[in-house]
């Protein structure tokens, strides 16, 4: 099964009141994991090439190695660009990805407004929807106080009329990746319906793990149609990998392969708990 519309995979998900996962790809074992996933749960799927792929096997061995296992599935799938700057963006749509966010949170504000446009332009003119992102999102390593963090309603209500984005990722209590000693604080849902309300194009959030099921439904019903989740699926991976070396010097594979089951089935909770699962049947 082929290559899916993202624009239409996420307003269907509206429509439905359910959301998409987006994940990350790290090699040929997880990107299977995703791929596998999504068949046995029938769910469409975001297979993301992120931030930590980039420097480690650059962004065309990344897209050519999961367009290959994607398209040797079953699966419903789009392949997605997380956090692109300016060039990767470019290279992203030459090379043939389906959807991509551009990330000028780096610029002054007037300037990411004006660079988010010229790509929602040049990605439109493809037909690649864009994503972006508004507020700020702690890393690994800074001590937050959570309101400085959390998206502006009146900004992201320019960004988006201004720049024409298609979907919106914000900021309301989530963090990349695992920050140590940061006490989790329930998502700002109130914070959420007002920017839906305000751009009136569906929400994303990123750094999606861990967050207790209840909060995630209630994005879900806030506005939120895709969530980013890479911290649980890799956990799920190592934890495979460390079972199998736990009981002795086996092969890579067999430590990959326990992996990737694992994954498998952490993707799957995932999907169950995004309303996804059985949205794409074969
Ligand atoms: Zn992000």
């Amino acid at each position: 099964m082929p290559w899916t519309d993202p624009a239409k995979l996420i307003e269907d998900a509206r429509a439905g009141g359910y959301a998409i996962g987006a994940f990350n790809m790290h090699n040929v074992e997880t990107t299977e994991a995703l791929v596998w996933a999504a068949e046995q749960a029938e769910a469409p799927v975001f297979l993301q090439v992120g931030r930590a792929i980039v420097p480690h096997m650059g962004v065309r061995k990344a897209f050519e190695m999961t367009k290959r296992v994607a398209e040797e599935s079953n699966a419903q799938f789009v392949i997605h660009l997380d956090h692109g700057p300016w060039d990767e963006c470019l290279e992203a749509i030459k090379l043939g990805f389906n959807s991509i966010m551009y990330d000028g949170a780096h610029l002054p504000f007037e300037e990411n407004i004006k660079t988010t446009r010229r790509i929602v332009e040049i990605a439109h003119d493809f037909g690649i929807p864009v994503e972006a992102e508004l507020g700020k999102i702690p890393d690994v390593g800074e001590s937050v106080h959570w309101p400085d963090y959390y998206t502006d309603v009146g900004e992201a209500k320019r960004f988006v009329e201004e720049t024409g984005v298609d979907y919106l990722a914000i900021s309301v209590g989530i963090v990349h990746g695992v920050i140590p000693g940061l006490k989790p604080e329930p998502l700002a849902i109130e914070r959420t319906l007002e920017i839906r309300d305000a751009v009136g194009i569906p929400l994303v959030l990123h750094g999606a793990s861990g967050i207790p099921e209840n909060e995630v439904l209630a994005a879900c019903a806030a506005g939120v149609h895709k969530f980013n989740a890479d911290t649980d699926l890799r956990h799920a991976f190592r934890a495979g990998i460390e079972a199998v070396w736990a009981k002795g010097d086996y092969q890579l594979e067999e430590a990959m392969a326990e992996g990737r089951t694992r994954m498998v089935a952490a993707t799957i909770e995932k999907m169950k708990l995004y309303g996804c699962a059985g949205k794409a049947p074969r």
